[in-house]
């Protein structure tokens, strides 16, 4: 925690003054982001820092291995959904972006189990990418099957986030593109879903 509260000091003095008309025009008028990006919770691929965004640029959304869940509009707490409905029908944001990455734990845990201390949420929620596993498993080698699942999960995401029908409306009217993309962590190279459907350098 003391490391957290220098950062804040150190925001204090040389970020705070930097962006203090940022802020404050953000407070008056409010935020009009212009994109949504659904992200992973993994502390290297930090939205903002990959996209070089600042206060009130980009609306993010982190969870484990960046999934967007089946639209299900019932009494269970659906936080991404939320978070959605939030950006897309009351934020009106125009572009939506599903960031995958490499390394990343949730898609490990579900090629290879989550670990027996991560039972009570994590694998019930890497259930949604199962589609994502299936495809991957047809990869021989564990390196190649890891990479094609993180780029499958993305697939299954911008597939689920069709089927909110105020997602696919938006998009079919011209009022919302959705975007995916993939991040290598080693060497921090962007890669984008083109519109063939393959995975290219940004
Ligand atoms: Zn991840």
């Amino acid at each position: 925690m003391d490391q957290l509260i220098e950062g804040y000091r150190r925001f204090r003095r040389s970020g705070w003054p930097e962006r203090r008309a940022t802020y404050e025009a953000l407070s008056e008028h409010g935020q009009r982001p212009q994109a949504v990006v659904v992200a992973c919770v993994d502390s290297r691929v930090d939205p903002a820092v990959i996209f070089d965004t600042t206060p009130g640029q980009l609306l993010t959304i982190r969870n484990v291995a960046n999934l967007v869940p089946p639209y299900a509009p019932d009494a269970a707490y659906h936080g991404t959904s939320a978070a959605l409905e939030f950006a897309v029908r009351v934020l009106e944001i125009p572009h939506l972006v599903v960031l995958g990455h490499g390394q990343c734990g949730g898609v490990q845990a579900l090629l290879r189990g989550a670990p027996p201390n991560a039972g009570d949420f994590v694998a019930n929620w890497m259930s949604i990418a199962e589609p994502a596993r299936k495809l991957a498993m047809q990869c021989d080698a564990p390196e190649e099957r890891e990479r094609r699942c993180e780029l499958e999960v993305v697939r299954v995401s911008l597939a689920n986030l069709r089927g909110f029908p105020w997602i696919a409306e938006r998009e079919q009217a011209g009022l919302l593109t959705l975007h995916g993309a993939w991040f290598a962590i080693r060497t921090g190279v962007l890669t984008l879903l083109d519109a063939e459907g393959q995975f290219v350098d940004a």
